[in-house]
C-alpha cells in the first residue's frame, strides 16, 4: 500500500490514519480525495438526469441506424435500456432490433 506524498515536504513516507493522511516528517496532515476505484461511472442523460439499467428514454432527436436507410424518429420510446461501456453508452432494443445509442440524444421518460 503506498500513499500519495505530502503535499508539504514531498516525504513519501506518509501514512493514512483512518481520517486522514498524515506526514511524520512535517507534521502535514491532509484529506485525500475519495477514492475513485469503486464509484460507479455514471451515464446522465441530455438533461443530466442519472440513468439506470431498466430505465425508459425519449430520443431527442432523430436517430440514422448505422449501416442502414432507417431512421428512429425523435420521441421515439425506449424501454428497458441497458447501461454500457463505449461512445454508445446505452444498449436497447427498438422494435426488436437491437440498438446502441448515445446517452446525450435521449432523455428519461
Ligand atoms: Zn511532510
Amino acid at each position: 500500500m503506498t500513499y500519495p506524498a505530502c503535499p508539504q515536504c514531498a516525504s513519501d513516507l506518509t501514512y493514512y490514519d483512518g481520517v486522514q493522511l498524515v506526514c511524520p516528517e512535517c507534521g502535514y496532515e491532509w484529506q485525500e480525495q475519495a477514492q475513485q476505484t469503486d464509484a460507479v461511472h455514471q451515464i446522465k442523460d441530455a438533461n443530466g438526469a442519472v440513468l439506470s439499467d431498466g430505465d425508459t428514454v425519449i430520443l431527442i432527436k432523430d436517430l440514422k441506424v448505422k449501416g442502414s436507410s432507417q431512421v428512429i424518429k425523435q420521441g421515439t420510446k425506449v424501454k428497458n435500456i441497458r447501461l454500457q461501456d463505449g461512445d454508445h453508452d446505452i444498449a436497447c432494443k427498438i422494435d426488436g432490433s437491437a440498438m446502441n445509442l448515445k446517452s446525450e440524444f435521449v432523455k428519461k421518460a
